[in-house]
C-alpha cells in the first residue's frame, strides 16, 4: 500500500470510495486532471474510470470539479455507498 500522506486515509481494494455515473459522464478529462492521486483514467474518446482505486484518498476534489455531477465520493466508512456501483467503480446506469 502507498502512503496516503495527510489527504485522508487510503482504501483497500475491494471498496469503492468513488462512483462514476456513465450516462452523465462527457469524457471532459477534469476529473482526471484534478486528481491528485492519479487514481482515475479516461480512455481515448471514453468516459471517465476508476483505475487505481487503493491510491483514492476520497479528498472529494473530483466530485467538486465535475462540472457533470457524474462523480459521488462516498465518505469513509460509508459502505453502503461503496457497493451501489458496478464494474469496479462505474454505474452505467443500469
Ligand atoms: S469531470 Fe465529470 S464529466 Fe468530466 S470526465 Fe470526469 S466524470 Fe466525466
Ligand atoms: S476522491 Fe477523487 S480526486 Fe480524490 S483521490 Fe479519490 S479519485 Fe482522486
Amino acid at each position: 500500500m502507498q502512503k496516503s500522506g495527510n489527504a485522508g486515509p487510503a482504501v483497500n481494494g475491494n471498496s469503492r470510495p468513488v462512483i462514476i455515473n456513465d450516462r452523465w459522464c462527457k469524457g471532459c478529462d477534469i476529473c482526471v486532471s484534478f486528481c491528485p492521486k492519479n487514481v482515475l483514467e479516461r480512455p481515448e474518446g471514453g468516459k471517465a474510470q476508476v483505475a487505481r482505486v487503493e491510491d483514492c484518498t476520497r479528498c472529494g476534489i473530483c466530485e467538486i470539479m465535475c462540472p457533470d455531477l457524474a462523480i459521488q465520493v462516498a465518505p469513509a466508512g460509508d459502505r453502503k455507498k461503496e457497493r451501489s456501483g458496478t464494474r469496479g467503480g462505474s454505474v452505467d446506469g443500469k
